[in-house]
């Protein structure tokens, strides 16, 4: 079958692969495209990642080619991998491989081999299709497990029995394709995975993994209905034995849904959140500080995230404060040194009518507020060191708030009040 989609890529792209068929043929080696971007280009979804697989030396066939088009490519420590970059894409290239498990949950062990053992080990068969990319297969779709019919029918299929088994983060990526397709986990395979489930197998699997796929999960469009799906499956024991979740939180996962978009909307113009964090805190703010340091540990969150999972049970009790009238003073220092992940989260939170009222006006006067004093008025004043003039100007954002300052003439006396007292901690 030849697939017109092709026609869909951008034309850089377009031209990269004309590019790679040639070197292709030249070196003598098969490539195709693989995995999510042939599922994606099928059901005609938006294509982020560019995957290429290559029969033969994935490492030499990348080289030339980003020897050709003069760019730069990475070589990684996975057998056979390596990206390219060209004109703002990203393109992965694999060499073709086959993967033996020694055991439940560990990581495999891999030979090189063929296209049709690289797309068994996949994950599911919407996922193990392949578009062939040299001269005399351009554009053709290579479905040996069947994922086309699937992909059509809308079914998540593993390709063999023991998959789960061999690698069980796959249980959260059935669920995860499940939901953000409307698709059904087909009959067997769901029994497969509740097996799996039943015995244990997400306990054999490093920690580490199983974050990077809560993560994926979280920065889906709408993740409470994937809670829910994770919660009906398997509950979330693999965080903490005593986790159940009642309508409660799913009004809290549908508010923080809401808050987050509310925020991007009328405030965090210019401010990126960490969405996933404040749905992970909906789930943890029900455990003990205690318990969460553990789980960051274990699950290795990186120390700003582990922040803000941990400090959110001492602010908890401080925001108290804002569920009244207050002063400015007040509002900025209770809320200064959250994060606005902490922010959002408590907005949903508590619902409070007050406290809300102060975070809006506090994120909404914070993103739009203006400040006339640059770095180079600092340099005239000869503020030093330089690496404190970022500090300084964050630091008049809350200043001018508070006081209300209106011309630059006030904002540069503040300044100079903001850098000695910044001179004086910094020194100690
Ligand atoms: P997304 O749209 O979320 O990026 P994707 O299918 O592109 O989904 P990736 O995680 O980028 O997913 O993986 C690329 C491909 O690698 C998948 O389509 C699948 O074929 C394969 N794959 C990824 N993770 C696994 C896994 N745990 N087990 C087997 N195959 C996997």
């Amino acid at each position: 079958m030849l697939l017109k989609e092709l026609e869909k890529f951008p034309p850089e792209i377009t031209s990269f692969m004309r590019i790679a068929s040639k070197i292709a043929g030249k070196l003598g080696v098969k490539i195709y495209l693989v995995g999510g971007i042939v599922r994606d280009l099928i059901i005609d979804r938006e294509i982020f990642d560019y995957d290429i697989v290559v029969e033969g030396d994935g490492i030499e066939f990348t080289r030339l080619i980003a020897d050709y088009l003069e760019v730069d490519f990475i070589k990684h420590k996975t057998f056979g991998t390596a990206t390219v970059y060209y004109k703002n894409y990203k393109i992965d290239v694999a060499t073709c491989r086959k993967e033996y498990y020694s055991c439940w949950g560990a990581l495999p062990k891999v030979t090189p081999s063929s296209l049709r053992d690289d797309l068994y080990r996949r994950d599911f068969t919407i996922n193990a299709m392949a578009i062939g990319l040299n001269k005399d297969d351009y554009g053709e779709l290579l479905d040996f497990y069947n994922g086309y019919n699937d992909l059509k029918n809308g079914l998540i299929r593993v390709l063999h029995d023991r998959s789960f088994l061999d690698d069980p983060t796959r249980i959260f990526r059935a669920i995860r394709f499940e939901k953000r397709f409307g698709f059904r986990i087909e009959s067997r395979t769901l029994r497969l995975l509740k097996q799996a489930l039943e015995e244990e197998a997400i306990k054999f699997v490093d920690e580490h993994r199983i974050r990077d796929e809560i993560i994926l999960i979280f920065k889906e469009d709408y993740p409470p209905k994937y809670i829910r799906r994770i919660d009906e499956l398997m509950g979330f024991s693999f965080i903490d034995k005593d986790l159940k979740f009642d309508n409660q939180d799913y009004i809290l996962f549908m508010r923080i849904h809401r808050a987050i978009k509310f925020f991007y909307q009328k405030s965090l113009k210019y401010h990126k959140l960490q969405e996933w964090l404040i749905y992970l805190l909906g789930i943890t703010i029900k455990l003990s500080k205690e318990k969460v340091e553990k789980f960051c540990s274990s699950f290795g969150f990186r120390r700003g995230e582990k922040k803000i999972l941990t400090e959110i049970f001492v602010q908890k009790r401080i925001i108290h404060s804002l569920k009244r009238e207050v002063k400015i003073r007040k509002i900025i220092s209770v809320l200064k040194p959250m994060s606005f992940e902490a922010i959002v989260f408590f907005y949903a939170y508590f619902n409070n009518k007050s406290l809300n009222k102060n975070i809006l006006y506090f994120l909404n006067n914070l993103e739009n507020i203006k400040i006339n004093v640059r770095g180079s008025d600092l340099k005239a004043l000869n503020f030093k060191p330089h690496k404190l003039y970022g500090k300084i100007l964050e630091e008049l954002v809350y200043v001018k708030l508070e006081k209300n300052l209106v011309t630059k003439e006030e904002e540069l006396e503040e300044a100079k009040k903001v850098f000695k007292r910044l001179i004086r901690s910094y020194s100690k």
